[in-house]
């Protein structure tokens, strides 16, 4: 049983800019903020934006005040000018592809040309194009329509930048055919193109299609009319609870897509929701296997058998024999500190990882109990290293702490508490650094009794693998974090910049262990732990050209890095 995501399902880039706008300004700002018309055709997004404080207007009042956000569909320019003398300051999120068929019909319309739009005469892009006509534009909905319209001399045809593909190419056929003095514009947006040329080919692929997207979004129609006209059992829904595995038939492999309009998290959930029925109704070893996977993802646990794997390759690589006092340590102060965190965590996860969301819910006091029996763990196997090992443990979990609740003040009127988890991007280097000292350092001091050069080389080697594994996760969750008003290191750079970043450092820590290992800096082992950081660099192309992917499969696999850095050290040991 299988399940694939299209590459191109979620949110198109105007679409996602107008959202990250939006989201921005509400937490930076506190005037009023407005959306003109409602920002997407999600219902979801929409109940979430009005959370964040951000209403819609959908008449112009003669006066007002705050900022008004223009949609990504944009709008005329005289509802333009009515805003800003209203006295609304103005956040434009018009998609730059809408603008630029904005400027396509203004720069015509301003030589007398007639404008023809081929689109949907009600939808707010298509209003908004035909205020840029001059008074001398024409919609069309349909062949009929757009053979009923009068002869021009001049004219130019464009086309609503979410319209079906094969219509458009009748009409151009029409125009070449009929009218071959009207200049044709294929204005039809290429992330519309590629999300329906996908949906036939995913429909051609699998067995059947699940179609996620507003009910009230035309590309989302669009997308479904095309599955079900590939001839394969097809749904369309708006979240997983609309789902009826039984509408898919006896499907194993099931294709799922989604409108330009549907958050990730929704996608993410509709897919935990037919993996979770997929493998229900299959055999019991599979059941059990999954089970377990996301018993062992979700509470940690896989994460610090992680730790242990990545505190017993560091110390190998220092020349010390590993001991372990400090492999529990690091497994029960990690295992303390990310699951404290997650159980803080639980808002932003119910948009970044619903299931992480709701198994946190539902197991709040064992989990809650886990961490304090890790933690009490962590304090005694440091106490049997030595009070040196003893007060760094105290040190970090009383950081960890504060880094996560707030001990300062409360500010004033506002009742905000600063804590140290605000200041921007601090959440990966600080569990990078964390991280770095307990599978590194600590080794070290109990190996040598002092930090050594090479110990500073297996702290970067360490602190990049986590810093990679964190930052990654970061840019999954980049949509939920701007909700919550986190600002993650992919938030303050954007996601390409991030990526590149990654992948530089990958592989640079790849290259330097190799070197150092090929001039004796460190045993033979570097070369073998090198391989960390190019499967990690690999894994994040693997990421890019497959684009959005999801399920239990993609977290134990980025997680399972740290035990491959294990099990690389034990193959090393035997050979
Ligand atoms: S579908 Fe294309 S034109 Fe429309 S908002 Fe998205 S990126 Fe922009």
């Amino acid at each position: 049983m299988k399940i694939t995501i299209a590459r191109t399902a979620g949110f198109c880039m105007g679409v996602r800019r107008a959202v990250e706008l939006a989201l921005d300004a509400s937490n930076r700002s506190h005037d009023s903020i407005y959306a003109y018309g409602p920002l997407i055709h999600n219902p979801q997004v929409m109940n979430i934006l009005a959370d964040k404080g951000i209403s819609v207007i959908n008449e112009i009042p003669d006066s007002g005040s705050g900022t008004v956000i223009i949609r990504a569909h944009g709008i005329p320019p005289d509802e333009r000018e009515a805003l800003t003398s209203a006295g609304f300051d103005i956040l434009d999120a018009t998609c730059p592809k809408v603008i630029k068929v904005q400027s396509i019909i203004a720069r015509h319309a301003k030589k007398g040309y007639a404008v023809i739009i081929v689109g949907d005469r009600a939808h707010p892009e298509v209003i908004g194009l035909l205020g840029y006509a001059g008074g001398n534009g024409f919609v069309a909905e349909t062949m009929d329509a757009l053979t009923a319209l009068p002869k021009f001399d001049k004219a130019i045809v464009v086309a609503q930048t979410t319209q079906n593909t094969v219509f458009f190419e009748t009409v151009k056929q029409w125009a070449a055919l009929q009218h071959p003095n009207y200049k044709v514009f294929n204005t039809i947006c290429d992330s519309t193109e590629n999300r329906q040329a996908e949906v036939k080919q995913l429909s051609s692929e699998v067995d059947a299609v699940v179609v996620v997207g507003g009910y009230e979004s035309g590309n989302t129609k669009r997308l479904f009319e095309i599955a079900r006209d590939a001839g394969k059992p097809s749904v369309h829904i708006e979240t997983e609870a609309d789902l009826e595995i039984s509408q898919l038939g006896n499907a194993r492999h099931i294709g799922i897509t989604a409108g330009a309009s549907t958050p990730n998290w929704i996608i993410k959930r509709v897919h935990g929701e037919i993996e979770s029925l997929m493998v229900h109704n299959g055999r019991w070893l599979r059941r059990w296997l999954f089970a377990l996977q996301r018993y062992l993802l979700l509470s940690n646990i896989y994460l610090a058998m992680g730790a242990g794997c990545l505190t017993c390759a560091a110390a190998m690589l220092q020349g010390i024999k590993p001991s372990f006092l400090y492999i529990f340590m690091a497994i029960f102060y990690l295992l303390c500190m990310h699951t404290f965190n997650n159980l803080r965590d639980i808002t932003s996860d119910r948009y970044n990882d619903p299931d992480r969301a709701m198994f946190y819910q539902q197991n709040r006091m064992i989990l809650s109990v886990l961490t304090c029996i890790s933690g009490i763990a962590a304090m005694i196997t440091a106490y049997l290293m030595g009070p040196l090992f003893f007060m760094l443990t105290l040190c970090m979990s009383f950081m960890g702490i504060v880094y996560i609740i707030s001990l300062a003040p409360r500010q004033g009127n506002s009742g905000i508490q600063p804590r140290i988890r605000d200041i921007p991007g601090s959440k990966t280097v600080f569990a990078a650094l964390a991280w770095g000292i307990v599978t590194s350092i600590v080794p070290a001091l109990y190996g040598f009794g002092q930090i050594q050069s090479v110990t500073i080389l297996v702290f970067f080697w360490a602190v990049s693998l986590v810093f990679v594994r964190t930052a990654f996760f970061d840019i999954l969750d980049m949509q939920g974090s701007r909700i919550v008003g986190k600002e993650t290191i992919p938030i303050l750079l954007g996601e390409k910049k991030t990526m590149r970043l990654l992948k530089i450092l990958s592989v640079l820590s790849a290259v330097i262990l190799s070197l150092c290992s090929a001039f004796q800096m460190v045993s033979t082992l570097g070369f073998l732990l090198s391989l960390c950081p190019l499967s990690m660099f690999l894994f994040l192309n693997n990421y890019k050209r497959n684009g959005f992917s999801s399920g239990l499969r993609q977290g134990f696999f980025m997680e399972g890095h740290f035990i491959l850095a294990g099990l690389l050290t034990i193959i090393w040991i035997i050979i």
